[in-house]
């Protein structure tokens, strides 16, 4: 007698959305569990382009945190989909405990912040005094999630929630998202218990030069990472300059057989948004203007172009500070609705495979960021 054994294999695709904006998210307050309001104007109309983007996905059924802003957004996709919500108290956004109410640019300046962003798993403990920890808050929302999978039968499921949740969750799969916009999605497969990032992401990563990029770009390549690198740097003089860091940055992702996507030179624009200071210096403020054009323009290149999140090599020189890009890549990512991935080219041998690179490759290596100020266009 032979014998069958027939084994289930479980497979959910997740589709996983932060709320629409509230007016505390347009005010930069930080919203954990008690503000429980419901979403603004702005925030009914990304519910409404969500719903329409969301119509081909075939999706089965709708969860939300039980929090309004989560609630309301939920039920505009759901009557787009004819689908009824269903609230799952798991959901809930994080308990930001001392932080919860407080505006975001206060809590940025605690020591506590720079390791509620940091994603490497010795920060999991973390917390804001008297809130839940990263992992408390991650742990919950897995366990919520196997709950739902295992009571589904749609296979497509949507889940409305939070930033925070949003976050870790995309961190626990190794993708490193730092800014979730309101109104934003992110597509997971829950297969046996387990979750996964789904095989659709793809990063468009802005590069300035071969130098920043290559330890990233050889690094994504060798993890398989599905990307492409952007060459956006409207901020080099003079020309010629740019056509050589160009060119040299092309040949990098030639070697590694990755798409080099090169967008418009526009200098006289980024002249004229930079115009009145061209006197600061390195790192001031029209640093934050100049990577601000760019991640935003890129981000728009992204969105219209099937790419799941920019990521960048803006900070990856010493002579960068990484906080600032972070800071220009937030501004950028909230007014494009698009997400922003941070990506490692600092620590864990990044530098030191950088430096082994350039010398390896005999990589052009400029000597100034990109901009020359005082001079004149054409210069
Ligand atoms: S120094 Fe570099 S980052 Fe700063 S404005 Fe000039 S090109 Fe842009």
């Amino acid at each position: 007698m032979r014998y069958f054994l027939y084994v289930q294999i479980m497979m959910k695709r997740i589709f996983l959305v932060r709320h629409g904006e509230t007016e505390y998210n347009a005010r930069g307050i930080c919203q954990g569990q008690l503000l429980d309001v419901g979403i603004n104007e702005r925030g009914k109309t990304q519910a409404q382009k969500l719903a329409l983007a969301l119509d081909d996905k075939n999706i089965g059924a709708i969860y939300s945190s039980p929090l309004k802003r989560a609630r309301e957004t939920a039920e505009i996709i759901g009557q787009n989909l004819n689908l009824p919500i269903k609230t799952h108290s798991k959901l809930i956004e994080g308990n930001f405990g001392v932080a919860d109410g407080t505006s975001m640019n206060i809590v940025r300046t605690w020591p506590t912040y720079p390791l509620w962003i940091n994603p490497d798993a010795k920060y999991d403990d973390v917390h804001y005094e008297k809130g839940e920890s990263k992992r408390q808050i991650r742990e919950r929302v897995l366990a919520a999630l196997a709950e739902i999978c295992a009571l589904e039968t749609a296979e497509n499921i949507l889940i409305v929630a939070h930033s925070a949740i949003v976050r870790y969750l995309n961190w626990s799969v190794g993708n490193y998202i730092q800014q979730v916009p309101n109104g934003s999605v992110f597509e997971f497969v829950f297969e046996n218990s387990v979750l996964k990032a789904a095989d659709n992401e793809r990063i468009l990563l802005l590069s300035c030069c071969a130098p920043c990029s290559c330890a990233v770009i050889k690094t994504l390549a060798e993890q398989k990472k599905n990307f492409a690198v952007v060459f956006y740097n409207p901020n080099i003089r003079p020309y010629a300059e740019y056509l050589k860091r160009r060119d040299e940055n092309k040949r990098v992702c030639q070697l590694y057989g990755i798409d080099f996507i090169e967008l418009e030179y526009d200098n006289e624009r980024w002249c004229a948004l930079t115009k009145g200071l061209e006197n600061e210096p390195e790192r001031g403020k029209r640093c934050s203007i100049c990577f601000e054009m760019r991640l935003k323009r890129v981000m728009e290149y992204a969105k219209a172009n099937g790419f799941t999140a920019v990521g960048s090599v803006l900070g990856v020189s010493r002579w960068k500070n990484l906080a600032q890009v972070d800071a220009a890549a937030h501004i950028a990512s909230m007014q494009t609705d698009f997400p922003y991935v941070s990506i490692e080219g600092r620590k864990n041998g990044m530098q030191e495979l950088r430096a082994s690179l350039i010398k390896e490759l005999n990589l052009y290596n400029q000597t100034y960021c990109g901009c020359k100020p005082q001079a004149k266009i054409g210069e």
